[in-house]
């Protein structure tokens, strides 16, 4: 048996998943409070971007790890040249962006990985972006 470091109950453990960076080979918490964690992870780092040039809205885009692909965008507005490997898919956007200056790259909110598709579309709709 072994108590689980989040809902705090004793359970066997087979209720735990194996992690070999931990002392007893079994991570701290059990396998439902970490699926819950999981959930949380992916719904706070999922979401709706936006790529701006002195207010005016250039693209919107959807990721589903926000966070991630924000930083890539800035590292690519920065060195454009190392756009296409980074992110091949929108590779086509950055010989147009730059064209502009003081580029921005904010998130706009976070949301469920389920309604990425919906969102995106709700603010393009929105911001009418021009790519
Ligand atoms: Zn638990």
């Amino acid at each position: 048996m072994k108590r689980c470091g989040c809902c705090k109950i004793e359970k066997p453990l087979t209720d735990f998943y194996r992690d070999r960076s931990f002392k007893d080979g079994f991570r701290q918490i059990c396998k439902i409070c970490n699926k819950i964690s999981m959930n949380r992870w992916q719904s706070k780092y999922s979401g709706i971007y936006k790529i701006t040039s002195n207010n005016i809205t250039l693209y919107v885009g959807q990721s589903k790890r926000v966070n991630e692909r924000m930083s890539k965008h800035r590292s690519c507005l920065r060195n454009p040249q190392i756009a296409v490997k980074h992110i091949p898919t929108q590779s086509y956007l950055y010989p147009q962006l730059l064209n502009y200056s003081n580029l921005q790259v904010e998130i706009i909110e976070y949301c469920d990985i389920n309604i990425l598709l919906e969102r995106e579309k709700y603010w393009q709709n929105q911001l009418k972006p021009l790519y």
